[in-house]
């Protein structure tokens, strides 16, 4: 699959672990999710553009480099929001736009509730997150969203992912790359990911 790069780092490996186990706790959960995810933004973040910027250091002069490009990190709600922190920390100056989308129980499309985005975008880089890329449905939606706003770099940062949410990504956006902890196997008839975590929601906030 072209575009879709999981990760292959023994640290993911290991986390994503411990995050599975239907044994680890809502607290140790969460920064499990917060973990994989400052990891995954680092390999989704390779290819970032940069600027020269000149610095003194206390010997000398030094051309360095800044990047050039403004951020935006956009987490699918509600799993998507433990997700922000870790990649936050990497790059504090990034904005974080809230999209709210729900699927409709008749026509089962996403129907968008939440979007305050400005008429222009402001931001020239997007990292859609979301720990569980499903059937896809939300992330398309997102994207078709951000597309709209005018961002034209979009990514998506995920933790596990299944064969139907990559392939549903790889028609609607093949433009998208994808970034995962893991491909997993299945769908099963409710829709969770097979073996999967669970709810990654329920599982991070203690609802479960
Ligand atoms: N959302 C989840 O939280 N878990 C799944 O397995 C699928 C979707």
């Amino acid at each position: 699959m072209s575009n879709v790069f999981a990760s292959q780092h023994p640290l993911v490996a290991h986390k994503l672990t411990r995050l599975r186990d239907k044994n680890t706790d809502p607290k140790r959960f969460r920064e499990l999710v917060r973990e994989i995810a400052a990891l995954l933004a680092y390999e989704a973040t390779m290819d970032l553009a940069t600027a020269s910027r000149p610095v003194q250091t206390p010997l000398s002069a030094f051309e360095g480099l800044e990047l050039k490009e403004k951020i935006g990190l956009v987490p699918i709600l509600r799993a998507g929001l433990g997700m922000v922190e870790g990649v936050w920390d990497l790059m504090p100056s990034a904005e974080v736009w809230h999209i709210g989308l729900y699927r409709d129980e008749k026509t089962l499309k996403p129907v968008e509730y939440y979007n305050k985005l400005p008429v222009e975008p402001t931001v020239s880089v997007c990292l859609i997150l979301d720990p569980m890329l499903a059937t896809g449905g939300s992330a398309v939606a997102t994207a078709n969203v951000l597309k709209r706003w005018g961002v034209r770099k979009i990514k998506f940062v995920g933790v596990i992912g299944a064969p139907e949410g990559i392939q549903n990504m790889q028609t609607h956006h093949p433009d998208i790359p994808i970034y995962l902890a893991a491909i997993d196997d299945h769908l099963n008839e409710r829709g969770y990911i097979v073996p999967g975590l669970g709810d990654a929601g329920d599982r991070q906030f203690g609802t479960g």
